[in-house]
C-alpha cells in the first residue's frame, strides 16, 4: 500500500465544515490550517505528494488537541484521530522543537518506563503527601519547566500498593471485573484509585487488580511514538487476558479512550473494546443495594466533562448521575459551549500558551458557578485545572474524580 492509499480516509472528507465551530484552535485562531477541514486537507496534499512534510505543515498537525469533537459531529465519519495518529507516526516529530521533544519524551518516559516510575513512586507516592511535599520543596519539577505540572499536583496521603484482589464487602452481586489504573491516576493521584475500590466493593463488586498492567499508550501513540506504544498494548492485553475477567474498568477517561481504540491498532485484541468500560458508567448500570447510603453534603459540585469521556467513550452523563445520588449535593452543569480545556495529555506542556488560553475559558465559566468542587473523570485534566485554578486564587476549588466523591460520602 503507497502513501496516499495509507491515507486515502483524507478523501472522505467532504469540506463541509460543519466540524469547524466545534474546533478549539480553528475557534481561538480562525486559521482554516488550525481547523479539521484545514488539516486533513495538508494531510492528503502530503500524501498524495503535492505538499511537503515542512516544519510549518507540521506545526499545524501539532497544534492539534486530539479531542477529537471535530470526529464526533462530522457527518462523512472522517476518522479523523487516527488520521493524524498516522501522519504523526510517519513523519516523526518534525514541527517540534528540541526542549519540546526532550520534555515530552521526558515525561513519557517518567510515566511509562518502570525503572523511571519506580523513582517518581518514591518520590511522589510512597509515603503521600510527605513525598509530594519533598517533591514540591526539591524544585525538582520547576527545574524541568514543570512548573505548571507542580501546581495541578493533588494533595494526597494515599499509598500507591495495591493488592491483587480486593473483595466485595457483603453480597457479592458481580464478578469478573478488573480495574485498569492508568499511570497519572496511579502515580499522582491514588486517592482516585482508592475511591474507586471502595465504592465497587461497597457495591458488591470483587475488583482484580492485575499488576502486570503498564500504561495504556496514548503518550507514545499520539506522540507518533509506535514501537514502545505497542510494546506497552501488548502487555496491557496478555495483563488483562484473564480467564474470568469480562470488564476492565477505567478510571481516568484518557486511559479508557485508548483502551477502547486498541483493536483498531493492535490486531491481537479484536474483542476488546466491548470489556472496556468507565468506572462512573459502569457504577450508575449496576443495581445498587437500599442499604448504600451516602451521608448528606451540603455544597455545590461542577462537572467538567473531560473530551475523551465525551466523544470517545460517549459516556459523559454518568458522572453527574452518580453525583446527584449524594443527599444535599447540588450538581451544577458548566455553562454551555465549553472546549477542551487544553489539558490533552501532554499538550498542555508542549503548547502551554494555548492550554492555558482553553483552560482559561472553562475556568471562567466554573467562576460563574461558583462551585465548592470540580468534578472531573481524566487526572490530566485535573492537573491542568488545578493548576489553573491556584494560579487564579481560586484554589479553595477542590478539584477531584465523581468516585472520590462517592466514596467520602458512602456511609460504611
Ligand atoms: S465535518 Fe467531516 S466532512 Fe465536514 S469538513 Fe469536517 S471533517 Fe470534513
Ligand atoms: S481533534 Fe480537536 S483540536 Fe484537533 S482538529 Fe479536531 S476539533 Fe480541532
Amino acid at each position: 500500500m503507497n502513501q496516499s492509499e495509507r491515507f486515502s480516509d483524507t478523501d472522505l472528507c467532504v469540506k463541509c465544515g460543519l466540524c469547524l465551530p466545534h474546533c478549539p484552535t480553528y475557534s481561538k485562531t480562525l486559521d482554516e490550517n488550525e481547523s479539521p477541514r484545514g488539516r486533513i486537507a495538508l494531510i492528503q496534499g502530503w500524501a498524495q505528494g503535492s505538499l511537503e512534510a515542512t516544519p510549518e505543515l507540521t506545526r499545524h498537525i501539532d497544534n492539534c488537541l486530539l479531542c477529537r469533537s471535530c470526529e464526533a459531529v462530522c457527518p462523512a465519519y472522517v476518522p479523523y484521530g487516527h488520521l493524524v495518529d498516522r501522519f504523526r507516526s510517519e513523519t516523526g516529530e518534525a514541527g517540534k522543537t528540541a526542549s519540546t521533544r526532550l520534555k515530552s519524551a521526558g515525561i513519557r518516559r517518567a510515566l511509562t518506563n518502570k525503572r523511571a516510575s519506580h523513582w517518581v513512586e518514591q518520590l511522589v507516592g510512597k509515603s503521600g503527601a510527605l513525598s509530594q511535599g519533598l517533591l514540591r520543596k526539591t524544585g525538582l519539577l520547576r527545574a524541568f519547566g514543570l512548573a505548571e505540572f507542580e501546581a495541578g499536583l493533588p494533595d494526597t496521603s494515599t499509598s500507591l500498593r495495591w493488592n491483587d484482589f480486593y473483595p466485595a464487602q457483603g453480597k457479592n452481586e458481580r464478578d469478573g471485573i478488573a480495574l485498569f489504573l492508568g499511570c497519572t491516576a496511579n502515580l499522582l493521584d491514588a486517592e482516585t484509585v482508592a475511591s474507586a475500590l471502595l465504592v465497587l466493593n461497597r457495591l458488591g463488586v470483587g475488583v482484580r487488580v492485575p499488576h502486570t498492567q503498564a500504561c495504556c499508550g496514548a503518550l507514545h501513540y499520539h506522540a507518533g511514538d509506535q514501537a514502545p506504544a505497542h510494546a506497552l498494548m501488548k502487555r496491557n492485553l496478555a495483563a488483562f487476558d484473564l480467564p474470568d475477567v469480562d470488564t476492565v474498568v477505567t478510571i481516568a477517561s484518557g486511559c479508557g479512550a485508548m483502551l477502547r481504540d486498541y483493536p483498531q491498532l493492535e490486531s491481537t485484541a479484536p474483542d476488546f473494546a466491548a470489556s472496556v468500560k468507565d468506572v462512573s458508567q459502569f457504577l450508575a448500570e449496576l443495581s445498587w443495594a437500599n442499604e448504600v447510603e451516602f451521608k448528606p453534603l451540603p455544597a455545590k459540585v461542577c462537572v467538567h466533562t473531560p473530551c475523551t469521556l465525551k466523544n470517545v467513550l460517549r459516556a459523559e452523563r454518568y458522572g453527574a448521575d452518580l453525583l446527584r445520588r449524594i443527599p444535599s449535593l447540588e450538581v451544577a452543569p458548566l455553562p454551555s459551549g465549553q472546549r477542551c480545556c487544553g489539558a490533552a495529555g501532554s499538550y498542555m506542556l508542549e503548547h502551554p500558551e494555548m492550554a492555558q488560553d482553553l483552560r482559561n475559558d472553562v475556568l471562567e465559566r466554573v467562576a460563574a458557578v461558583n462551585p465548592d468542587f470540580l468534578a472531573t473523570s481524566n487526572p490530566g485534566c485535573a492537573l491542568h485545572l488545578r493548576a489553573g485554578l491556584k494560579k487564579k486564587g481560586m484554589g479553595r476549588v477542590e478539584v477531584l474524580h465523581p468516585v472520590t466523591l462517592l466514596a467520602r460520602q458512602l456511609i460504611q
